[in-house]
């Protein structure tokens, strides 16, 4: 029986490269699109059977016969666009060449667009993008699934990046700040983890049983004290959140700034839901995929390598009660908070999974 075969685009990003593992392990054939042979997340996915990539930008002015050589032999296709280049018309050329190719399930990766609700908040323009191009691939009328990721747990990282800082304190606890209500839900995703195994219960199911439904990835709802909580007894240390305004102490693009900017006034100051006021979760995301990593299991056991993975060592200082000790005095290893060094683990993203980060005005948690 010939495998399936399913197209990707920017294949070395969470969402699409945690879906690749999940098929490439089922037997799926992966038609993946990179930009280029270079990163750790290539290296990885490399290595796994069944994944055939297919190399070339997406701004490119040869992105017609990319996306068509693409979506040959492909019947289904998970496409997450994202903000580099001109996210709106890739978004279309995508769309426009699954529709010539005949893909027979189109699941998109969305995000609502706050200023269609009719209140008073504004669009977060790395959000709407998104919602300008769910809204083209209705129109054009392939048979699709729009899925709306929340906020990944590995956002989190102690380096001065925006918004999901965890920021290291003398005494060994972390300090989370940021503009959400201490009190409102967020929906919480560990991308990673979880984005491959939901996408193929959906591609299983079929188009005819979504009928272009928006399906929630968020596998938990939590207030950002709630999650400060859990990632507290995960990683065995104090871990406290601040109701303050985004600190910015590096150096981002100007459009990552706005969107900051913006989701502090529409999702802060206006205390909006996340995904807007309709869509439900995590009820939804758990009955497809009953094996999700929440949030205190990543601070327990993938949060300290990465951390470790970016060069950072607080984990192997802990020698106070409760904190992390490395049961080798040695360790080059990070240790969990029950004092065993750990392996590196596959797909463990880090700013340094992607070469991009070396350049200067990277910037990881773009939600
Ligand atoms: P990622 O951030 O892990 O990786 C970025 C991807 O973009 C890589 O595959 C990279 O190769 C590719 N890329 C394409 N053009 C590039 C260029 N010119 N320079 C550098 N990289 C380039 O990817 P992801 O997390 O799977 O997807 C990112 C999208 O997900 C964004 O649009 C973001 O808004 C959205 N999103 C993020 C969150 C979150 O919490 N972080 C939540 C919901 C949605």
């Amino acid at each position: 029986m010939p495998a399936k075969v399913v197209a990707t685009i920017n294949s070395t990003g969470r969402q699409a490269a945690s879906f690749i593992r999940a098929a490439a392990a089922v037997g799926w054939h992966v038609k993946a699109q990179i930009r280029n042979r270079e990163g750790l997340v290539f290296d990885e996915l490399s290595e796994l059977p069944n994944v055939e990539f297919i190399e070339g930008d997406l701004a490119s002015p040869q992105r017609k016969q990319l996306l068509d050589n693409l979506f040959s032999g492909a019947k289904i296709a998970f496409i997450n666009t994202t903000h580099w280049g001109d996210e709106v018309a890739i978004g279309k050329a995508c769309a426009d060449a699954a529709k010539r190719a005949g893909i027979v399930h189109y699941v998109y990766s969305s995000m609502p667009d706050h200023s269609a609700f009719g209140k008073d908040w504004r669009a977060l323009p790395m959000w709407s993008s998104k919602f300008a191009i769910e809204n083209y691939v209705r129109q054009i009328g392939i048979p699709a699934t729009f899925t709306y990721t929340g906020i990944y747990n590995n956002n989190f990282t102690s380096l001065p990046y925006p918004l999901f800082q965890m920021e290291l304190q003398d005494d060994g606890s972390f300090v989370w700040q940021a503009p959400f209500h201490p009190d409102d839900p967020l929906p919480w995703l560990d991308a990673e983890h979880d984005v491959g195994p939901a996408l193929l219960a959906i591609f299983k199911k079929g188009p005819n049983h979504w009928k272009g439904q928006r399906v929630t990835l968020a596998f938990e709802k939590l207030t950002p004290v709630q999650c400060c909580a859990r990632f507290s007894k995960g990683l065995g240390r104090p871990v406290n959140y601040i109701h303050g305004p985004v600190q910015i102490a590096v150096s981002i693009p100007s459009g990552y700034r706005e969107q900051l900017e913006i989701l502090q006034d529409t999702l802060g100051t206006k205390r909006a839901p996340y995904f807007g006021p309709d869509l439900e979760y995590p009820r939804e995301a758990r009955s497809i995929w009953e094996g999700h990593r929440g949030i205190e299991e990543y601070a327990r056991e993938v949060f300290p390598i990465e951390e470790y993975n970016n060069g950072l060592r607080w984990m192997e200082d802990g020698t106070e009660e409760g904190l992390a000790t490395p049961s080798e005095s040695n360790s080059t290893r990070p240790a969990t908070p029950a004092g065993h060094p750990v392996q590196q683990i596959s797909g463990a993203y880090t700013p340094r999974s992607h070469p991009e980060t070396m350049q200067g005005d990277f910037f990881v948690g773009s939600c």
